[in-house]
């Protein structure tokens, strides 16, 4: 966002603070679970064509101690991950922002809350999700995305994550509007193999190509392990093994492994993000490649070739994966704590195609 956007957005937020007593009820507290509260609030409940679809995001520390946050899981900045859960009359109605790849949290990227404090923001939605078609919609916190933290940490010291289940939804009645800020999905690009390039120099082009060679090699080693038994390799990044979980690993990498020979995947270099990528899970096969990109190895932890196996796995046609922890250390615990998330976990997926240290053993 430019300055003046963000005054705009600034204002905007507090003019619907304001107009809150007499805009849309809020939706009912959520119960004060891990200490702190969300509350998702309509501007309106009931929209025209015209009208822009925001909802006031309110993160409240009921406990008494300092509540830390990461950025990245809260709307306090882009939002750039499926925070919301969205339905139309009752049928999930899809994410079209970015899910990127970031390294592991580092100290600043923790948002402190003191006991009794508040933060609100407001998020205009039809920008990340699609709200052309009339209907009912509801909308909220997406239960898991945010954990509370008792300290920033540059490694994973989770104080738990939110109660489940779930935060209470806020309704919202649409009459059928154009989508704002965002293209209709694209169809689903037709022919064979290739790699195409946008905004790449020529020796982005060659570190690309390299890095996709990687990814593919990444991609059919995880397939072949997956044929059999599944031992520490497998545990290690998706936890406890069992048999309908494993089926689904093998599902990802083998639509992975597809995609990677048979699509026609185009890489785009033009990012300046600090992160690593960013895909539009409804927009395969296009990946974003950014600054952590560059400097990444080629294989390995947090290589190249795994990042290009982690953003192609969110698609939707392809593995639809989300991003629940970064780094070795949280998805590890993600593992061993939550194995149906961690085989909903991006990262996961790249290190079990990465395999560093390097694992066979059955
Ligand atoms: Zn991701």
């Amino acid at each position: 966002m430019v300055g003046k956007q963000m005054a705009a957005a600034a204002l905007a937020a507090v003019a619907a603070l304001a107009s809150m007593a007499e805009a849309a009820p809020a939706a009912p507290a959520a119960p004060a679970a891990g200490g702190v509260r969300v509350t998702v609030t309509p501007e309106r409940t009931s929209l025209g064509k015209s009208d822009e679809v925001a909802v006031v995001v309110t993160i409240t520390n009921t406990s008494g101690a300092t509540a830390y946050l990461l950025k990245w899981q809260t709307p306090f900045g882009a939002v750039e991950a499926p925070l919301f859960e969205v339905t139309r009359d009752g049928q999930p109605v899809p994410y079209l922002g970015r899910m990127v790849k970031r390294a592991p949290p580092a100290p600043d990227d923790y948002i402190a809350l003191a006991p009794g404090a508040s933060r609100s923001v407001r998020v205009e939605l039809s920008a990340l999700y699609r709200m052309d078609v009339t209907g009912a919609y509801s909308i909220r916190y997406r239960d898991g995305v945010l954990q509370l933290f008792g300290k920033p940490s540059s490694s994973y010291a989770p104080a738990h994550a939110l109660a489940e289940p779930a935060l209470p939804a806020a309704s919202v009645y649409i009459a059928g509007r154009l989508p704002r800020g965002m293209a209709a999905p694209e169809p689903l690009p037709q022919g064979g193999a290739a790699l195409g390039f946008s905004q790449c120099s020529n020796p982005q082009q060659q570190s690309v190509t390299e890095a996709f060679k990687a990814a593919q090699t990444m991609a059919q080693d995880a397939g072949a392990y997956l044929q059999g038994t599944q031992g520490p390799r497998y545990s290690g990044w998706f936890g406890a093994v069992d048999a309908a979980r494993t089926a689904t690993v093998a599902r990802h990498f083998t639509a992975i492994g597809e995609a990677f020979a048979g699509k026609p995947v185009t890489v785009d270099c033009g990012c300046r993000e600090d992160y690593y990528a960013y895909v539009y899970p409804n927009q395969p096969y296009k990946i974003h490649v950014c600054n952590a990109f560059w400097s990444a190895p080629m294989t390995g932890t947090d290589s190249k070739g795994g990042t290009l196996v982690h953003e192609m796995s969110h698609f939707t046609v392809v593995a639809g994966t989300g991003d629940w922890a970064y780094g070795h250390e949280a998805a590890a615990a993600l593992a061993a704590g939550n194995p149906e998330r961690a085989i909903d976990n991006a990262d996961s997926h790249e290190y079990f195609g990465e395999n560093t240290p390097h694992q066979d053993l059955r």
